[in-house]
């Protein structure tokens, strides 16, 4: 089926353009000044819209085991409430637990999606466990499985922790291989020593979750793990989830050296903070319990994280959604804030959040599009095929209203939450039309999609190596 775009103002990373937009099948092939398409052809009005490319969220953990429970999110509810918020590809971590082989990690991963996700979707790996087995395997997943991007922790000793000689050998492999090593840089060693401190002084609400991880074990790590891929020949290295002021000046100043650096923040640390979220009366705090935490709102950590993002020392905005409810969820940690599963969902709102920032006056319309799409396209070996409105890329395509308005909250939002982090937030901006492959998944309020629509993405290397 064909169909032309038409009125609407497509947006690229280098600015807004009025354009027409032919979709035949699953992909885009042509795009017109305006009016000058072929007029035989059914239409789709975006009169008065943006018309950008579907958004790419590069870190999410959809059913994720956890602290003995699951992510609340299924690939299946996840995905669709991500089409709801205009992402039409996911990029979630398949996990390799300490002891097992990475392939049949990689295989449960499979298995969990098969058929189930309404968006297309690719996978990162998890390292669990860097031995000789899990190095080989890094190769075969870049030559054969489309997977280039491995994620390591330096925190959470005992669960998915890599000690600095680990995380050396698999920053040596991805050198050799290309890959993205992914880190979660903070220190976790020092960071279980706070938090039995703590405890012992009877700190045990949700607020010293933020305390306990303080901003210099996050810089600490950044730095080590900067250096580490220095000494592995500037190995590309990427830094998850980074939310605190110190931690980015690491990362800026690797980029102006030239480094292979690369970071990419999130929605929450760019909007909440440690008193105002995670500090709230009584157990409510454990709504925002997520590592790296919120970060104090008497430092100035979101106004560089802003500033990040525009000079690029932040190139990505994922959301980490990692939904846990707070019934028999969040509630496992009442009375130990160190047994509150971590993580905050958000996949749904992550395109409407950063546009909130142009509204601000925080982000060019470019720099909107690029940090929520072209950039993860790119930095994750997925473009052309995603991130651009372009002859020859996937119509994934959201028609976004300027003059919209969303409102958040557990009532309307479609992910598997019993709360929202961002409940009762009014902002500018809503997502009308979202379009999957030249399929409409999303029209105003309603629903069009399928799960099954979606489909794996196996992803080449990053565009951005040095
Ligand atoms: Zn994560």
């Amino acid at each position: 089926m064909s169909f032309l775009i038409k009125g609407g103002t497509v947006v690229s990373p280098t600015g807004p353009t009025p354009a027409d937009v032919l979709v035949d099948g699953e992909k885009i092939v042509a795009l017109f000044a305006p009016g000058t398409g072929p007029g035989d052809l059914e239409t789709m009005d975006a009169t008065g819209k943006y018309v950008i490319p579907g958004g790419i969220d590069a870190h999410t953990h959809m059913q994720m085991p956890f602290g003995g429970t699951e992510a609340s999110d299924t690939f299946a509810t996840g995905t669709r409430a991500a089409a709801f918020g205009g992402t039409t590809t996911i990029v979630d971590f398949a996990i390799q637990r300490y002891g097992e082989v990475v392939q049949d990690g990689l295989a449960a991963w499979h298995a969990k999606t098969a058929g189930n996700c309404h968006i297309d979707y690719g996978f990162h790996m998890i390292l669990g466990g860097v031995d000789d087995e899990s190095l080989k395997a890094m190769d075969q997943l870049v030559a054969d499985e489309g997977i280039t991007s491995f994620k390591l922790f330096m925190a959470y000793p005992g669960v998915f922790y890599s000690d600095d000689g680990q995380i050396l050998r698999a920053m040596q492999k991805a050198r050799d291989n290309g890959a993205m090593i992914m880190m979660h840089a903070e220190n976790g060693p020092a960071i279980d020593v706070l938090v039995k401190q703590a405890l012992e002084r009877g700190e045990t609400d949700p607020y010293y979750h933020g305390v306990t991880r303080p901003q210099e074990l996050e810089a600490e790590a950044t730095s080590r793990a900067i250096w580490l891929a220095s000494v592995a020949a500037d190995c590309p290295l990427y830094i998850v989830h980074l939310s605190a002021s110190k931690a980015l000046e690491q990362v800026a100043a690797a980029r102006d050296k030239g480094r292979n650096v690369f970071a990419e923040t999130c929605p929450q640390y760019l909007y909440l903070t440690l008193e105002d979220q995670l500090g709230a009366p009584g157990f409510e705090g454990a709504k925002w319990v997520c590592s790296t935490p919120l970060r104090s709102k008497h430092e100035s950590h979101r106004a560089d994280l802003w500033r990040g993002l525009r000079t690029n020392d932040l190139a990505v905005v994922s959301t980490d959604h990692c939904p846990f409810c707070m019934k028999d969820q969040k509630e496992m940690g009442v009375g130990d804030f160190s047994k509150i599963p971590n993580g905050i969902g958000g996949v749904e709102h992550r395109v409407d959040l950063l546009y909130q920032g142009v509204v601000d006056g925080k982000l060019s319309l470019g720099r909107w599009v690029e940090t929520i799409a072209t950039t993860p396209a790119r930095m994750f070996g997925m473009y052309p095929r995603k991130g651009v409105i372009a002859p020859g890329s996937d119509a994934d395509i959201v028609l976004y209203d300027p003059s919209g308005r969303t409102r958040i909250g557990v009532e309307t939002h479609h992910m598997n939450m019993d709360y929202s982090a961002w409940e009762g937030w009014e902002i500018a901006g809503k997502v009308d039309t979202v379009i999957s492959r030249g399929a409409v998944i999303v029209q105003g309020d309603e629903y069009k999609g399928r799960a099954g629509h979606g489909r794996y993405v196996p992803r080449g290397l990053s565009e951005y190596l040095v």
